[in-house]
């Protein structure tokens, strides 16, 4: 590629931050333009799997990312009774080369930032810069922001995150997808349950369901963690989907108030959260196009997906990485943004459909449906641990991140 190329990232993001360090490894400018006047280290927990470490491993973080969040070595699934379905090593425990990691949402975005200011400077990662929509010609975009100058640059990269500006100028008819369920997410300081390294998935949608992870060891001193939750239950209407909007207990906590387990208190782990806060489940149907001439979309802005399964930062990790890779290898940076696309669309719409189809609780869905939503005494009665296993494998190919996919840096 010309080095000249001038490449401009709307957003900072996970998905901003990673393409602006996947770019600097291999010796290409680019310049930032985050809306957020300053980073601040927001949002609760976020589970990187395998497929995402690959990609943050390949950047020089892993030993990072470690240190701050938590390596997972189950995960299990349990009914709504505390009952539990079945179990499986993950990450490195369960034959991958990379670990799984449960962390803080907002200190892997830091880490992604202080790497990309330490690496690229100051000047090439701007904060209070919102874009507001981009032109452009045969010489190039001119991207506008709000109360600013306009900057002008060969190709945009719209990381903007789920509410994109710049995919609304170029979809204008887009919009969120709500498909009824409403979630609120806690962290809760408390005494690690089960090994302290699991990911429990408990109930089921249908019933009412939480899923819990740590994302912090000894937070204190005193050997407690701080424990991620989500629950996630149906609703009717939905809000607006704001990120930092504040949950309210009240709301939710009906349904867990009796879910009292001899592993854990439900109950009292929702009760004791330092924060809670409310999510909708939504994402946005695929779209046929993320290029327009010198703009493409990348991570949230390109394929929003329900903020379960684990898969938006590695997707937008992943996004990150083949662009860079191709606007590397491209003479005209162009070229680079519909190679990037006819990569990435169909492959991520695939999880996107996937999410709403077969979502991960799938499995306690099914014991639900079968044991007649009552305690069992035996399972295997109604399916057996190698079905079980069958039907997490499956989800994992379709999602991209089985044992083999993750070894051979698929796409
Ligand atoms: C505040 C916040 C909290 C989150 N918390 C969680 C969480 O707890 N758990 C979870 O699983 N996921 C969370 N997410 C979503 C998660 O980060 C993404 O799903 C995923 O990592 C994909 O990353 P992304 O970079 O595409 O999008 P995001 O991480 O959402 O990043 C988009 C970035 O673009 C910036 N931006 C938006 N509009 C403009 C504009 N017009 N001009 C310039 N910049 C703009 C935003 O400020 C943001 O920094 C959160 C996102 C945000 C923004």
């Amino acid at each position: 590629m010309s080095q000249t190329a001038r490449i401009a990232i709307i957003g900072g993001g996970i998905c901003g931050l990673s393409l602006a360090l996947n770019l600097h490894r291999h010796g290409i400018a680019c310049t930032v333009f985050e809306r957020a006047p300053e980073i601040k280290e927001l949002g609760v927990g976020i589970t990187l799997l395998p497929h995402a470490m690959r990609e943050f491993t390949a950047l020089g973080l892993q030993d990072e990312l470690l240190k701050v969040g938590i390596e997972n070595r189950e995960s299990a699934f349990f009914n709504r009774f505390g009952q539990l379905i079945y179990k499986e090593p993950r990450g490195k425990f369960g034959g991958y080369p990379y670990p799984e990691v449960g962390i803080h949402r907002g200190k892997l975005h830091r880490i992604l930032y202080d790497a990309a200011i330490a690496r690229l400077g100051a000047d090439a990662i701007l904060t209070d810069h919102e874009c507001v929509g981009v032109d452009q010609d045969d010489r190039g975009a001119t991207i506008r922001f709000k109360d600013r100058a306009s900057v002008t640059a060969d190709v945009v990269i719209a990381c903007d995150g789920i509410n994109s500006a710049l995919r609304k100028q170029f979809v204008p008819d887009d919009k969120i997808a709500f498909a009824g369920i409403n979630t609120w997410r806690g962290i809760t300081r408390r005494k690690p349950i089960l090994d302290g390294r699991t990911y429990m998935r408990v109930g089921s949608i249908v019933t009412g369901k939480i899923v819990i992870y740590p994302i912090v060891d000894d937070i204190d001193g005193n050997g407690n963690q701080l424990i991620n939750w989500m629950a996630e239950i149906t609703q009717d209407t939905v809000g607006q989907n704001d990120w930092n909007k504040a949950g309210d207990l009240a709301d939710f906590f009906d349904i867990y108030k009796d879910w009292k387990f001899d592993w854990l208190d439900v109950a009292q782990m929702i009760r004791d959260a330092d924060q809670i806060l409310e999510y909708p489940m939504v994402d946005k149907d695929p779209i046929p196009r993320w290029t327009f001439g010198r703009v493409t979309l990348a991570g949230d802005a390109a394929h929003p997906m329900y903020p379960r399964g684990s898969n938006g930062a590695a997707q937008s990790a992943i996004d990150a990485r083949t662009l860079a890779d191709f606007l590397a290898s491209s003479a005209d940076p162009r070229d680079a943004l519909t190679s990037y696309e006819t990569a990435r669309r169909e492959v991520t719409a695939n999880v996107v459909r996937t999410n709403r189809a077969h979502p991960p609780d799938f499995i306690n869905i099914k014991v639900e449906k079968l044991t007649g939503d009552q305690p069992f005494d035996n399972l295997d009665k109604y399916i057996t641990q190698d079905e079980l296993r069958a039907l997490s494998e499956n989800y994992k190919k379709v999602a991209g991140f089985a044992v083999s996919d993750v070894s051979h840096g698929k796409r």
